[in-house]
């Protein structure tokens, strides 16, 4: 198995065969995919060197102390954090040599087709419809609060494709071309005054049978996959001590003394400690990991992501008084990429207000976690073995 000086050797041949100073970003992030030194854990030849997850790191800090440039993950977070594992994990060889490559250099951005608006947490109800008419499958339907759409290339996709079969029996998952003629995005408005996300509407969408990711009728399973991912993205990425949403609030408590209080004092402790313990509890996760898929364990960190933000962003405001209530700018602006700590206080507050909803709304990871990590006795569910097409909607 590759190890860290292994992987240090050739992040300096990377270096000396591509100058930072002299070679163009995207030459750089080709050859730096090429040699293995993308996604260490991924297998040899799809960017990585099959090492151990945990070493990532390595590569990444001697590249930034080189300054070498980045593939700005903000931009092609659905990409990284949710599509490429799963067309790593169900994709066949040619999917993965013509996806992986341009998605991870930020060529391509991807965004996620699954919520609908009478699907959400019961993402199983889904009726966006495919249709197979031979080698292509004609899908119709519509999606909601869709991130990114209005800049992606591409978007997986789950459809329906059995409505005879019970609700999680008989969905696909798809790889779904967005500049396809059928594809339509219409920018949705937060309470931030941005618009990161979008509703889809899909008209005789075709998409070829060469796109399908996993087996007709799996696209549950294959999504399974996409959201334990999805989870350990927003709520385990690394971040450096005080690199999360409690940087900026122990910044203003640091260079603000005039602001401070007794029991600020006291609720800012408790929540910088509770930070680090979530901080570090991410990086275990991702040491057990290794190389592999996350199971629902990574539902506790993006549970603890959200109460955290939220939390921290709120003491904030109540810091920063009169101030904190100014709004900097809410023109309407449709975002290429989120950065939950990033712009004013205000924005701060009012975008954590999400963490709680998207990749899962916290009630319902609550719920994973009693059922699959705890192991108690599961919701009563009486669809089970209903078809689809007979469920009340
Ligand atoms: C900022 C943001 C970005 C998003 N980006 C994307 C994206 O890119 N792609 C995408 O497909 N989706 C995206 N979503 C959608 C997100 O996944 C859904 O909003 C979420 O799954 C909840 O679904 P819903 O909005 O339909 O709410 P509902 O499912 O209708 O839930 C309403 C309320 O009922 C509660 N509830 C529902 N079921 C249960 C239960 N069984 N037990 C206890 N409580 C329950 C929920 O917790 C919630 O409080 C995004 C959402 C946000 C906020």
């Amino acid at each position: 198995m590759t190890d860290a000086t292994e992987l240090l050797r050739r992040t300096r041949d990377l270096l000396a065969a591509h100058p930072p100073a002299t070679t163009g970003r995207t030459d750089f992030l080709k050859a730096r995919f090429d040699a293995g030194l993308a996604w260490v854990h991924y297998p040899e030849g799809l960017g990585g060197l099959d090492a151990p997850r945990s070493l990532q790191g390595v590569v990444d800090t001697a590249l930034a102390e080189a300054g070498a440039p980045d593939n700005d993950p903000r931009r092609i977070g659905i990409g990284l954090g949710m599509a490429a594992p799963t067309i790593l994990a169900y994709g066949t060889e040619e999917q993965k040599r013509r996806f992986l490559r341009p998605l991870w250099v930020g060529e391509e951005v991807w965004c996620q087709l699954f919520s609908e608006p009478g699907a959400g947490s019961d993402l199983a109800a889904l009726g966006t419809r495919a249709v197979r008419e031979g080698d292509t499958w004609v899908v119709n339907g519509q999606k909601v609060w869709t991130s990114s759409a209005h800049v992606a290339r591409w978007a997986i996709l789950i459809a329906r494709t059995d409505p005879d079969l019970p609700k999680h029996r008989g969905i696909t998952y798809f790889l779904c071309d967005m500049t396809d003629p059928g594809v339509e995005v219409r920018p949705l408005r937060q309470i931030t005054g941005e618009a990161e996300f979008n509703e889809v509407f899909l008209t005789d969408v075709r998409i070829p049978d060469a796109h399908r990711l996993g087996e007709v009728g799996d696209g549950w399973k294959v999504a399974q996959t996409t959201l334990n991912n999805e989870r350990v993205a927003i709520g385990g990425a690394r971040i450096p001590r005080e690199g999360g949403m409690i940087g900026p609030v122990s910044r203003t408590w640091r260079e603000r003394p005039e602001l401070r209080s007794h029991d600020l004092h006291q609720r800012l402790l408790d929540l910088w400690v509770d930070a680090e313990v979530a901080r570090l509890t991410g990086e275990r996760l991702r040491q057990q990991l290794v190389a592999g898929q996350p199971g629902p364990e990574g539902s506790g960190m993006k549970l603890a992501f959200a109460r955290l933000n939220q939390a921290i962003s709120g003491l904030e405001v109540e810091l920063l008084g009169e101030e904190g209530l100014l709004y900097g700018d809410w023109t309407m602006r449709r975002p290429e990429h989120v950065d939950f700590t990033g712009r004013d206080a205000g924005y701060r507050y009012l975008r954590s207000k999400g963490n709680s909803i998207e990749g899962g709304t916290s009630e319902v990871l609550l719920n994973i976690v009693a059922e699959r990590v705890l192991g108690l006795p599961s919701e009563p569910r009486n669809d089970k073995d209903v078809a689809w097409k007979d469920l009340a909607r």
